[in-house]
């Protein structure tokens, strides 16, 4: 059923609010600063409240229910995080405050680095980047600067499997290099042999390599120390893409796999709100010969305005940084909820994420796997990739968005489909660490349910989602051309 809109209900007279009383003179505002034709919508309080709260109501989100978006890790956000990034001492900062007045803010920050250091096995870490793909491009961008520090400007070429993400050869591009494709192997592995012919064939022309690991497959490269050390050998410089720490928490550091940059996802990894175009944040670790060119500013410790009873925190430039890549420090409210997230789990915590984000994926894969074809028989880390609906479904013509379509119905928000590019009909599953054994096998139950009606009425199928507010959008169109504000005919 469709309700009227607020504007449609609107009628003259009617007011949602009750001013307080005048307690100042009256006074003439300038006549060039008002206007007449402000059509504000008249209800009254019911009907406004009636209206944001079905707004809310129409989003889905993992406040709602299971979240499974293979690549996105979005597991449940703590809400002491976000208590603590509403504490007045941090929401009301201001950028244009003295350091002195700051300090809380800076030691938080610092700290912050200092964790997100250990966890990668890095030297240092600067904050500022906005998202993952901005830490990617902040990462590029610094080992482009490496070489040219070097007098290597003859570098321009950077290596990227077939199963990266797809910023990162985007980055590489955004970089003003050039990418070229390494393809995987039976195992969802790097291709060794073409990793070494590549490598030959580029050579001195080599930035470096992108690998994401654990690949979008959800498998654990099981030769990266291999893949480092050749990369190495012929000069090239190696870019972790971080995306997925939620696999390694407290298990394994990309700085000792010989990865010499890498981005954090902060806002999957650890645990503040994302979707929706939300602030993320792509803080980026370097190692000991990239630390010097990472972006500017970062925190570190002033030993002479400290004292014995208190460190002085302060905002250096690394000597060869790239400059900046953010307006003012990073966005500080995502800041604030990784490190409270951090701190509440503290070391063992953090490997325990890990540790029940893999089991989950691996639990998950197990039950489907005899009805869901799986292209990569393997372990997977903290999510995996069917390729689509059983074959002879498919043959009858029902396909992955079929299935992901007829999960709304059952209450749960579709996986990743079609991605990665390499697994055909892709459906892409991430149940994260904060899922409980029966919302899994509710989600189990409700595939395999799926794989039956798919037999019985493919046409059930291929009219999903039914109870959903939209039915099938053009998705293009939905992405391309939102319609944000209510128009009148
Ligand atoms: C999400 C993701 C990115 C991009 O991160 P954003 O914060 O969305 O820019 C890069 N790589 C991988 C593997 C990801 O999952």
């Amino acid at each position: 059923m469709t309700r009227p809109l607020i504007f449609e209900i609107s009628r003259p007279g009617r007011c949602a609010t009750a001013l307080p009383a005048l307690d100042v003179p009256t006074a003439d505002l300038p006549s060039s600063l008002l206007r007449d034709d402000l059509p504000l919508p008249e209800v009254s309080e019911i009907d406004l409240v009636r209206h944001y709260t079905r707004l809310s109501q129409l989003n889905y989100g993992v406040d709602t229910g299971f979240y499974p978006l293979g690549s996105c890790t979005m597991k449940y956000n703590p809400k002491i995080n976000e208590q603590m990034a509403r504490l007045p001492g941090f929401a009301r900062l201001h950028p244009y405050q003295d350091e002195e007045t700051a300090q809380g803010a800076l030691f938080l920050m610092y700290h912050l680095q200092e964790f997100l250091a250990e966890i990668g096995g890095f030297a240092a870490v600067s904050l500022q980047p906005a998202a993952g793909a901005h830490g990617e491009l902040t990462g590029v961008l610094m080992m482009r600067a490496y070489h040219l520090d070097r007098g290597d400007d003859q570098r321009d070429v950077i290596l990227v499997p077939d199963s990266a993400h797809g910023t990162n050869p985007a980055t590489t591009t955004m970089s003003g290099l050039k990418v070229i494709e390494i393809p995987s192997d039976a195992r969802g592995n790097v291709d060794m042999v073409a990793l070494e012919a590549a490598c030959e064939e580029h050579g001195d022309r080599l930035v470096g390599m992108m690998l994401t690991n654990p690949n979008t497959l959800g498998l654990f490269d099981e030769h990266v120390e291999e893949i480092t050390a050749l990369v190495h050998e012929h000069g090239g410089l190696m870019y972790g893409d971080g995306a997925n720490m939620n696999a390694l928490l407290g298990i394994a550091r990309p700085g000792d796999l010989g990865f010499d940059v890498l981005h954090y996802n902060l806002h999957k990894t650890f645990s503040t709100p994302h979707g929706g175009g939300g602030p993320g944040s792509g803080p980026v670790g370097a190692s000991e010969r990239l630390a010097e060119f990472l972006p500017l500013p970062i925190v570190d410790v002033d030993l002479q305005r400290s004292d014995d009873e208190e460190l002085f925190y302060t905002f250096v430039d690394p000597p060869k940084s790239i400059g900046r890549v953010k307006a003012f420090y990073g966005h500080f409210g995502v800041l604030v909820r990784a490190y409270v997230y951090i701190r509440m789990l503290g070391a063992d915590g953090l490997r325990r994420v890990a540790e029940h984000a893999v089991l989950n994926a691996n639990y998950l894969k197990g039950r489907l796997e005899g009805t869901y074809p799986l292209p990569y028989d393997r372990t997977c880390m903290h999510e995996f990739v069917l390729a689509g609906p059983p074959d002879d479904v498919q043959a009858a013509g029902v396909h992955t968005l079929d299935v992901a379509k007829r999960l709304m119905d059952y209450g749960f928000h579709p996986p990743t489909v079609y991605f990665p590019l390499i697994v055909h009909e892709a459906l892409m599953i991430e149940p994260t660490e904060t899922e409980s054994l029966e919302t899994l096998d509710g989600f189990v139950e409700a595939l395999l349910r799926i794989a039956d009606e798919a037999r019985a009425d493919p046409d059930l199928l291929h009219a999903a989602p039914h109870n959903a507010p939209m039915r099938r959008l053009d998705e293009v169109h939905a992405a391309k051309k939102l319609t944000l504000r209510w128009k009148p005919e």
